[in-house]
């Protein structure tokens, strides 16, 4: 921790200066080491306790439920990385999910998956789980005021788990709409907690050009970015009780999160079924993702390589999807079919789609490509057909 580098700068400054600051330096490494002590052994956990009882305290007087049962648990770093790490996970699906992103050319063909889940673990401040609020030790200082905004966060989960039941339909895109309300709502309660200016949270929406080096940490936090803009206008039009209405008629897909008006109006979104497997795929083929990815995927997939406001145009004509990819060792194949509102929106992402093919690959026919590094090798082809767009992957 950071103690130990401190304690390392003041012994290489006692060389430097000889021993006229020993004295000095004595008594900063005592004062220093009682700080130390204090923060961080016993006295951390009396404090984040005293925290914790506070927040809860005060949280449920705000929103009106009752959770005064549950218990905080202190864990480490390490703790978290161990439990939900790459390494926690099965070798096969890491490299399923791998092919997935490597597949899409979200990711260049070196990436690894254990590293990136690692890295979002390890962000990790206070999480609800099992019915009980965990603080990571490195991440929480219970001193500080986003500690106690924080804790409302976590506080609302337990809210979200024992007063609504938020389920997603299995598909991609719903469990990210689903996602976005559940880390939305925890995002609005803890401003309202903080006593923060709901108008300026929403303008703060950090801007980036999405691009290959933060695709995937953008998909990450959509339902924090997306779900908490989506979240705050309700509680802002009616507070908490607006707010729960949204609890307890989520949105269906991503495209609702994005586009709210499509959410007051319940617009629906064209189903396109399974992938029949069929005659093409033996055996060995093993069907990786199967899915619905929605609007918002959409967007992220043609922004990583195009300018994002182009690629947001082009996904918003979404009106329906179906990707499926298929599996055997290192080899993919996959097909993503994509329905939109009009025959207009479907002709411009296959000219969108065409400009990011041209950039990452050759073109090979009216409409193949073969894509090169840095990105995983493969052939596409691109089908429009009226307002439908089918887009076929093979690596070579
Ligand atoms: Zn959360």
């Amino acid at each position: 921790m950071c103690g130990e580098i401190k304690i390392n700068l003041l012994v290489g400054w006692q060389t430097m200066k000889g021993r006229i600051v020993v004295a000095v330096l004595t008594l900063i490494a005592i004062i220093f080491t009682v700080s130390y002590a204090y923060f961080y052994t016993d006295s951390y956990e009396a404090q984040a306790n005293q925290v914790f009882k506070d927040v809860l305290r005060e949280f449920e007087k705000i929103r009106g439920y009752n959770i005064s049962d549950i218990q905080l648990k202190i864990v480490t770093k390490d703790w978290v990385i161990q439990q939900w790490g790459g390494r926690s996970y099965d070798e096969e699906a890491l490299k399923d999910e791998e092919i997935f992103y490597k597949a899409l050319m979200l990711t260049s063909s070196n990436f690894s998956v254990e590293r990136q889940k690692d890295e979002e673990v390890g962000l990790f401040m206070a999480f609800a789980w099992e019915g009980d609020i965990y603080v990571v030790k490195e991440n929480f200082d219970p001193g500080s005021d986003s500690a106690k905004e924080t804790l409302a966060h976590e506080f609302e989960h337990i809210v979200q788990e024992r007063y609504f039941n938020l389920t997603s339909d299995g598909s991609y895109d719903s469990d990210k709409a689903i996602a976005a309300i559940i880390e939305g709502d925890a995002v609005v309660a803890g401003w309202v907690y903080a006593g923060k200016n709901l108008s300026a949270e929403m303008k703060t929406e950090v801007d980036e050009e999405i691009n290959e080096n933060n695709s995937l940490t953008t998909l990450f936090l959509f339902p924090y970015h997306y779900g908490s803009t989506f979240l705050a206008r309700f509680y802002l039009d009616g507070g908490f009780e607006k707010v729960d209405e949204v609890l307890t008629t989520p949105p269906a897909t991503t495209e609702q999160i994005i586009h709210v008006e499509k959410y007051l109006r319940s617009e629906t979104f064209r189903d396109f079924g399974g992938y029949n497997p069929g005659e093409s795929n033996p055996e060995s083929w093993r069907v990786v993702k199967d899915t619905r990815m929605g609007e918002y995927f959409l967007y992220i997939f043609l922004a990583t390589h195009v300018f994002d406001s182009a690629a947001f145009n082009a996904a918003s004509g979404w009106d329906g999807d179906r990707l499926t990819i298929y599996r055997s060792g290192d080899d993919f194949k996959w097909r993503w079919k994509i329905g939109f509102d009009t025959v207009n929106d479907a002709n411009e992402f296959y000219i969108a789609m065409a400009l990011m093919l041209n950039k990452l690959g050759n073109k090979t026919s009216e409409s193949s490509w073969e894509i090169a590094e840095p990105y995983v090798k493969q052939e596409i082809m691109v089908e429009i057909n009226g307002d439908v767009v089918t887009l076929y992957g093979e690596s070579v």
